[in-house]
């Protein structure tokens, strides 16, 4: 039974996982999701922190008429403020440092001139409080400075930092395995015999599993379903989510769907009203376990990848939402039969930052090298056969000039 690509799409959104929760020093954190609040250990900035070198001063001894300013002491960041500030001196002080007590204003040495002990106003007017970046102006100690559901990138870190939260709750990553089928594909290091391929798509998978920061086992599956089933068998208790390719489809040694299910993974859908990858095959096994099940054109992997794998992963580790990018078609377009037709484009912007697709053809779900003249898949409704260019339609990048994961 062939289900629509909504359908397809509403039944992986209603099998989103749930990996739980791990903890990880901060550093490791990165590309993560945070899965608690994170809180100000203490006022940021946590004391009146001087923000240019110079000098600090009463205003009350400027606006009295005092322009040179005895130099009272010199104070680093980090050292303890000296307690006394006498009228008329000031304290000669470096960026970082804590304001002196009765100080309130900082003068940058840019607009002053110093000689013997003795700071003199080179530049006019001071205004008062200028130069200081006042204690809690940013955030207060207790307050929430990272919420849950943010994806820790380096402004994340340096905030971790910042608060000394060194531990950290993050989304747990589901253990994934990519599983290659055919009997044709060996190895990218071996040279194939004149009737055999070099095997691609598991390291297209691993390429964009990469971009999302989660590791995978390669495994291969002979075409018997005897042996397919023994290699199921031991992967189904070690892994959450299995990514297959090949096999799927009506040809006599495409047998991963039997095996799998001989192997007690429930299918939910196998065929989706859609081109390329129509014999996608979907499943669930165990607690939280799902296979996805690519046909092995490597145009049809690589769109059940993009189209459903990661929308699913995204929405099952808590990534911020986002909405589907949408492109302006450029040029007219006919494709008659009643698929959802996914058209690889050229993506570019127009002075507008709007993003233009034009339609690139190639020459099939087989013509992977397309996959490198194109950034991206325009997605045609399946009830209309004419599209114009002008229109509007969801587009799903997959080169990483567009892409969001792959540039974490
Ligand atoms: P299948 O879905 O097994 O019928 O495969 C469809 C086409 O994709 C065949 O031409 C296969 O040789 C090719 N193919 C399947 N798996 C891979 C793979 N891992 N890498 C490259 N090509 C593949
Ligand atoms: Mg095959």
């Amino acid at each position: 039974m062939m289900i629509s690509v909504a359908e397809a799409e509403q039944i992986i959104r209603e099998h989103r996982r749930d990996f739980g929760v791990e903890h990880l020093p901060f550093t490791a954190a990165a590309g993560r999701v945070l899965a608690e609040p994170v809180v100000a250990d203490r006022d940021l900035p946590p004391y009146d922190r001087v923000a240019m070198d110079g000098i600090a001063i009463r205003y009350a001894d400027y606006l009295a008429g005092c322009r040179q300013f005895g130099i009272a002491a010199v104070q680093a960041a980090g050292q303890p403020p000296p307690d006394q500030l006498a009228p008329n001196t000031c304290i000669e002080i470096m960026t970082g440092a804590a304001l002196p007590p009765r100080a309130d204003t900082v003068v940058p040495y840019e607009h002053l001139h110093i000689a013997n002990g003795v700071a003199n106003i080179a530049f006019e007017p001071v205004v008062q409080g200028k130069n200081i970046h006042r204690q809690g102006r940013d955030k207060r100690l207790g307050e929430t400075v990272l919420a849950p559901g943010c994806l820790i990138g380096a402004a994340e870190l340096s905030m971790l930092a910042s608060v000394g939260h060194t531990q950290v709750a993050v989304r747990k990553l589901p253990r994934v395995a990519i599983l290659s089928s055919g009997d044709e594909l060996v190895e990218p290091a071996q040279t194939p015999s004149p009737y055999q391929i070099r095997r691609s798509n598991s390291y297209a998978i691993q390429a964009v599993l990469q971009g999302l920061g989660v590791p995978a086992e390669l495994l291969h599956l002979p075409e018997s379903l005897e042996l397919t089933r023994r290699i199921l068998e031991d992967c189904l208790p070690r892994f959450d989510v299995l990514l297959l390719s090949g096999g799927v489809s009506m040809g006599k040694f495409d047998v991963v769907p039997q095996a799998l299910e001989d192997c007690g993974v429930r299918r939910l859908f196998h065929k989706v009203r859609q081109r390329p990858g129509k014999p996608f095959w979907l499943g669930v096994f165990g607690e939280k376990g799902v296979v996805f099940a690519f046909p092995g054109n490597p145009v049809s992997t690589f769109l059940c990848l993009h189209r459903y794998f990661v929308p699913w992963f995204k929405s099952s580790l808590h990534f911020p939402e986002q909405p589907v990018a949408r492109a302006v078609l450029e040029k007219n377009i006919r494709f008659e039969p009643n698929l959802q037709y996914f058209v690889q484009v050229k993506l570019r912007r127009d002075e507008q930052t709007r993003l233009l697709a034009s339609p690139f053809e190639g020459h099939g779900s087989g013509d992977f090298a397309n996959l490198l003249d194109t950034q991206a898949f325009l997605e045609l409704p399946a009830e209309r056969s004419d599209f114009e260019a002008g229109e509007i339609f969801p587009v799903w990048p997959y080169s990483s000039l567009f892409t969001f994961h792959a540039s974490l």
